[in-house]
């Protein structure tokens, strides 16, 4: 019997409302007490100190690109790197996004994505599976051999499903096999060699501009194709104002739509392409401080109830090029904590129980991983967990990144807070350096 003690940090378990000084004991990868009250002192249990820390669920993140599989070699990530950035981010648990080559829309490569984490055992490993073969938009997935095969939600993310049948048609699939279905709201033909928000800006440099009406209008036209479906309906990373406002109103009428938030949206607005520095070339494209406001606006509100990183890692050379050509995206799951802590709670949004809120019981219940236990802290349940020094002061440098992406805007970044430990299955899966006075030797050994 293998016991771990994790003494005197601050507990927050979003999903009870728990949020006090106390104990966690861990026996056998399950937790086996939670105590508050008095000090938990049982014998041979080795004792993580985790004094002035936060001790939470195991964060959650739905939206990561692993790049795995990939057609020729593996150069961007792999699910072995993904899942190391991912525990070293504080983050046990990640749905790989299934814009791989091949796409995942068959139930083979759902089974392989799965193995491969399993082969890993690092961070939990889970897939997303196409609406549309290929992510073309032309043929329905078979969404429930998808789902049957593990897929705990849909999505045709890098492209949104723009037809309006074969929208209705995924939407009532996703419905019928009780999964969601994450849209990447993207109108096409209003995108076409778009690079940066359209604006004065995007005129000045030169680049084709992307208005925010390309996303809102996905939105707008899914909501209402879904108004008598019902289907759970999540749009991933919303960067336009006009796009909270929409979900709003579509959840004011008791749909269950749900939308996602990503670090970049909340921190930095187009201004971050001046000088056409390709780290902040995004799909969607960074907006403006209006936007911003919006946005926090519905995550205050619960409009926007799930945030994700959108991990995307990109070769060096795909960004080392002029703007217009460069990819779109950044690697997250390595700063996303102190990020979201200084858009969210620095700002006064959120505070920190109802920030890990967002990154463990929602995203869990909106792809159905609460009915296994994870992102919540419970005696019986899984020991997933998460310890934050919440006041840690760090340097973002992506050259120190698990991952192989360094493709990130936050270089350079003085940040506030940090994942110091994270547990998978009652067992330490990354811890960063300089904390080994707080840990036992045998864990370090091992
Ligand atoms: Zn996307």
């Amino acid at each position: 019997m293998e016991s771990l003690l994790i003494r005197g940090g601050r507990i927050i378990d979003p999903a009870s409302g728990l949020d006090a000084t106390g104990d966690v004991l861990i026996v056998d990868g399950r937790i086996a007490d939670i105590e508050t009250g008095s000090t938990l002192d049982p014998p041979q249990a080795e004792v993580i100190d985790a004094e002035g820390c936060i001790v939470c669920p195991g964060l959650l993140d739905i939206h990561v690109h692993f790049r795995d599989p990939h057609q020729g070699q593996l150069h961007e990530e792999t699910i072995g790197s993904g899942s190391a950035s991912a525990v070293a981010g504080g983050f046990t648990t990640v749905a790989c996004m299934p814009n791989t080559a091949p796409a995942l829309d068959d139930p083979t490569w759902i089974g392989h994505v799965i193995q491969r984490g399993r082969e890993r055992d690092l961070a939990r490993i889970h897939a997303i599976g196409c609406g549309t073969i290929g992510r073309k938009g032309r043929e329905i997935a078979p969404i429930g051999e998808l789902v049957a095969a593990g897929a705990i939600g849909i999505s045709d993310d890098g492209d949104g499903i723009e037809d309006d049948a074969m929208m209705r048609s995924v939407l009532e699939a996703v419905h019928e096999h009780d999964t969601c279905f994450m849209q990447h709201c993207q109108v096409p033909s209003m995108t076409r060699g778009a690079a940066m928000n359209a604006g004065p800006l995007a005129t000045r440099l030169g680049l084709i501009g992307w208005p925010v009406e390309a996303e809102e209008a996905m939105i707008e036209r899914d909501l209402t194709i879904n108004a008598d479906i019902g289907a759970r309906y999540h749009a991933q990373h919303l960067s336009s104002g006009g796009s909270v406002d929409l979900i709003r109103a579509a959840r004011s009428t008791g749909q269950p739509a749900t939308g996602e938030a990503s670090p970049h949206h909340l921190l930095l607005t187009e201004a971050a392409c001046d000088g056409y520095d390709t780290s902040a070339k995004m799909n969607p494209p960074l907006r403006t401080e209006s936007d911003i406001a919006r946005l926090k606006e519905g995550i205050a509100d619960g409009t926007i109830s799930i945030l994700a990183t959108d991990h995307a890692p990109h070769p060096a050379h795909s960004k080392a090029t002029d703007f217009a050509s460069a990819s779109f995206g950044i690697v997250g799951l390595e700063c996303a904590l102190p990020l979201y802590k200084q858009a969210l709670i620095d700002d006064g949004v959120l505070d920190w129980p109802s920030m890990l809120a967002m990154m463990t019981t929602a995203p869990a219940a909106l792809v159905g991983l609460d009915a296994s236990g994870a992102g919540r802290l419970e005696t019986g349940g899984i020991a997933d967990i998460t310890i934050i020094d919440p006041d840690l002061e760090w340097r973002i440098d992506p050259d120190a990144f698990r991952s192989k992406g360094r493709n990130c805007p936050f270089t350079g970044w003085s940040v506030q807070g940090r994942a110091l430990a994270t547990i998978v299955g009652g067992r330490l899966r990354h811890h960063i350096e300089g904390i080994e006075a707080r840990l036992p030797g045998s864990l370090l050994q091992g």
